[in-house]
């Protein structure tokens, strides 16, 4: 089996070299980070500039390409350019922070593992819900094991899927219940933050994410939130199929 592992903190992040660790022995690992953090960078590709790819030097970075551009261009890269054979898993993370609820759409992790699944790859997104790595050791082993659990059940090689896992920064996460969940959703995020720069000039900060507005059962957020491991299955398609009938109905269009 070869796996393709990516991340939007970049290469540096324990984080990725946590997941990396934990997938030993897995098969032929490939890794594919962005140079700098590019948390946030949601689905974006670069198109206006050129990227460069390097093998970076030091321990534990055998294996990593290092690529001047976002997550998805990542993955994207070493699909369509950079490895000779493509990979039969995608795997992105192990974020700082949650990634849950709305926060998908904007997710450079979730992104990267979605490039895979746009390739047609399986692939899952791998965060810890809280940010600052505590307890990263048992997120990693936990990351392992929901993928032994995945491809026992449910083999490679059919139609692709995507996956976006959430882990508890807890010393037991790989021994908390794991559940199969449906998106939250969160408030609106906090105004920007106008500060000024030394020559006077206004500068803006995108302010923190919403709390959780839709956190029911069944949701991501209340999955972590009573202890245990988020699973959600995600789908790309961003049809409102319930609402094409009554659209076509109101704008007086024939139903397709
Ligand atoms: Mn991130």
């Amino acid at each position: 089996m070869r796996i393709l592992i990516a991340n939007d903190d970049g290469y540096f992040a324990p984080g990725i070299a946590a997941l990396v660790r934990a997938c030993e022995g897995l098969g032929e690992i490939d890794v594919f980070a962005p140079e700098r953090n590019a948390s946030g960078t949601s689905n974006s590709l670069t198109l206006s500039l050129p990227l460069t790819v390097f093998e970076p030097r030091g321990a534990g970075l055998q294996g990593f390409r290092v690529v001047s551009g976002t997550p998805s261009d990542c993955v994207h890269i070493a699909l369509t350019g950079v490895l000779t054979q493509r990979p039969d898993l995608v795997l992105a993370g192990i974020n700082n922070g949650a990634n849950m609820g709305d926060d998908t759409h904007y997710s450079g992790t979730v992104a990267a593992a979605m490039e895979g699944y746009l390739f047609g790859v399986p692939a899952i997104a791998f965060s810890q819900v809280d940010k600052g790595w505590v307890h990263l050791d048992a997120a990693a082993a936990t990351a392992r094991s929901i993928v032994d659990q995945v491809l026992a059940g449910h083999p490679l090689g059919g139609e692709p899927w995507l996956l976006n896992v959430n882990i508890p920064n807890r010393a037991d996460a790989a021994a908390l219940p794991r559940v199969v969940t449906r998106l939250g959703r969160r408030h609106a995020s906090a105004p920007v933050k106008r500060q000024f720069n030394p020559r006077g000039e206004p500068i803006y900060w995108i302010g923190p994410a919403g709390d959780a507005r839709e956190a029911g059962e069944g949701t991501d957020f209340h999955a972590v939130a009573t202890g245990c491991v988020s699973i959600t299955p995600l789908q790309v398609d961003l049809t409102d199929h319930a609402a094409r009938p009554l659209w076509a109905a109101q704008l007086g269009l024939p139903q397709v």
